[in-house]
């Protein structure tokens, strides 16, 4: 059946919602406790902090570092080199500690290259004539070898976060889709955005990812939106992703207080309930149905 969840940014299970995502180890480098009961998603080659602490550790490129102040790039990150030895210890590390705890799944993001040209430093440079593998081979194989040992230290759910490029994930991030699928349960897709009125790109997407990976979905929306008009396109959104093969739909919220204001939303909105039922929105109408038991009036 298909789950409903949140991806929040407080370690806090939402009443009404199947599942929740918490960022445990995020892009500042902050590192949370582990979250029982949730998934504890882990930011691994984009860490803030340590970069501020070691610039060493930058993913380098024949047009500079992965910094966002590199304009050759539209990076949204500074990126740490993923073959930088006691930096991944320390990743692999965290990951370890935190499938220890009773957490119910863990995700990964940001654990590969941050781009196509990626990374020249040295060390990868080494590595890749060791290897003896064509270049974009080595990379690939460079991300599915840290996912493996990743999944080795969770024995629950595991899975990744990826970049919503269907095409090109290879070439620029070093996801080889099909080798990965052996080490995860899911796949993770954020389609964010800062509202769903235009909704083609979503569907497109969803769709090329359902019949691309090898591994059940989860289609991640932003639902961090202030107004009403922006909440009822995202709910509507919600609906039409629903008719999808996924295993999960995830929103994006701050807090609960906004996961469940959405909820009330749904439930009270006779229009938009109306137009579920007119169109046999039968997945929805059974989370609209859990979300009424809890916030109906
Ligand atoms: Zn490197």
């Amino acid at each position: 059946m298909l789950k409903i969840g949140t991806v929040i940014y407080e370690p806090t299970i939402v009443d009404g919602f199947d599942m929740n995502v918490y960022y445990s180890k995020r892009v500042d480098g902050v590192l949370g406790k582990p979250e029982k009961a949730m998934y504890n998603d882990i930011t691994c080659f984009v860490d803030a902090k340590a970069i501020r602490e070691n610039p060493d550790l930058l993913a380098v490129s024949p047009n500079g570092p992965a910094t966002r102040t590199n304009k050759k790039y539209t990076l949204p990150w500074d990126f740490v080199c993923p073959t930088n030895k006691e930096y991944r210890s320390h990743v692999l590390d965290f990951i370890k500690e935190t499938a220890k705890t009773d957490v119910e799944g863990v995700t990964l993001n940001l654990f590969h290259f941050p781009e196509e040209g990626f990374c020249t430093c040295p060390r990868c440079q080494k590595m890749h004539k060791a290897s003896g593998l064509d270049w974009l081979d080595w990379r690939a194989e460079t991300v599915t070898v840290f996912l493996r040992q990743a999944r080795k230290l969770v024995p629950q759910r595991f899975g990744i976060e990826i970049w919503p490029d269907p095409v090109l994930a290879k070439e620029r991030f070093g996801l080889d889709f099909d080798a990965i699928a052996d080490y995860v349960d899911f796949f993770h897709v954020p389609l964010s955005a800062n509202n769903y009125v235009t909704l083609y790109w979503v569907d497109t997407l969803t769709q090329d990812f359902v019949k691309l990976l090898k591994k059940p979905v989860f289609i991640e929306l932003s639902a961090e939106i202030p107004r009403p008009v922006e909440t009822k396109a995202m709910l509507r959104a919600v609906a039409y992703l629903s008719r999808h093969n996924l295993e999960a739909i995830l929103l994006l919220v701050h807090d609960a207080e906004r996961a469940k204001e959405i909820a009330r939303t749904a439930v009270n909105d006779s229009n938009y309930r109306g137009w579920l039922e007119k169109f046999g929105f039968e997945n929805m109408n059974k989370i609209i149905d859990k979300w009424d038991s809890i916030y109906g009036k």
